[in-house]
């Protein structure tokens, strides 16, 4: 009797252990004419280091036959590719500084068409302003599967680099990750909401719209003393850190020069401990 509970148990547990399949899959390789196809894996590469990749995002580089890459993937994580893979970069050359995303499209599925494995290398994580959904549309009209394997966004790294957190009890119980500007410009914001006491909000691609959002969130009766912190290079060994306030930013910004990507936080300012690792060469902390 005891021998068949303990029989009924491990089945029972190897049936519960089993995964599900997982709805993304079902949903894009509904026939077994599309198992025959390659199969594309939208990776996320993290911020840089390439220490901040995940062990999924790693095994893809690894086992891809072509990797088709952003600008701002550093040359670190492209050298974890496999021998196998070769290596596109859709950020430029031959179809000028900056491919269409059309262009980028058909690549991928072109690629994917030939049976490859094809990794599709974001910065940071795809899902963040990552334009992943035109891709995957591209994928499912394409017949081609696909999964997302998620990386480390550029607010999470950047944040780390400072010391701080994204929210803090009794301060910010939300957090808002913005983009400077969309595809029609400047982008526009809830500024009325993020201009009140103790918001947080991580901006994306925010150098060049500094003086905008700036402006609007002043207008909106945002305090000119709220810290703003301007992270570049997170994660890299040129890594640099700007500490500002809402009345200066674009002042302090024009003169500190940055070149890289850089990510802005609204309501962040360093913790006193980290502003003084900043100041400590990256090569002495590794
Ligand atoms: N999917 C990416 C974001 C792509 S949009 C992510 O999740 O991080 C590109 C913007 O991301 C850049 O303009 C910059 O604002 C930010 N960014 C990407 N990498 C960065 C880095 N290492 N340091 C600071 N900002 C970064």
């Amino acid at each position: 009797m005891l021998k068949l509970a303990g029989f009924l148990r491990m089945v029972l547990g190897g049936m519960a252990k089993r995964p599900a399949p997982s709805p993304a899959r079902a949903q894009t390789r509904p026939s077994g004419i599309r198992q025959n196809r390659g199969k594309v894996a939208f990776v996320g590469a993290g911020p840089g280091d390439p220490e901040l990749l995940t062990v999924k995002a790693r095994r893809a580089l690894e086992q891809a036959d072509v990797i088709i890459h952003d600008r701002l993937i550093s040359p670190e994580v492209l050298a974890l590719a496999g021998p196998r893979a070769s290596l596109v970069d859709a950020g430029k050359e031959g179809f000028g500084p900056s491919m269409k995303q059309e262009d980028i499209n058909d690549l991928i599925v072109a690629h994917a068409r030939t049976g490859a494995a094809v990794v599709r290398l974001k910065s940071g994580d795809p899902t963040v302003f990552g334009r992943l959904d035109e891709e995957i549309d591209a994928c499912d009209d394409a017949g081609i599967a696909w999964d997302i394997v998620p990386g480390i966004t550029a607010a999470s790294a950047a944040v780390a680099s400072i010391g701080e957190s994204l929210t803090k009890r009794g301060r910010n119980s939300s957090v808002r990750f913005l983009t400077g500007h969309d595809t029609k410009g400047f982008a526009d914001h809830d500024w009325r909401a993020l201009a009140s006491r103790g918001e947080v909000a991580a901006i994306y691609m925010g150098k060049k719209s500094a003086r905008f959002i700036q402006g609007r969130l002043l207008m909106h009766g945002a305090d000119p003393a709220t810290p703003v912190t301007v992270i570049e290079n997170a994660s890299r060994a040129d890594q640099k850190v700007l500490s500002s306030t809402l009345a200066t930013l674009p002042t302090d910004l024009a003169e500190a020069a940055m070149n890289g990507p850089a990510l802005t936080f609204y309501g962040l300012a360093p913790r006193a401990a980290a502003a003084v690792l900043n100041d400590i060469p990256q090569q002495e902390l590794a």
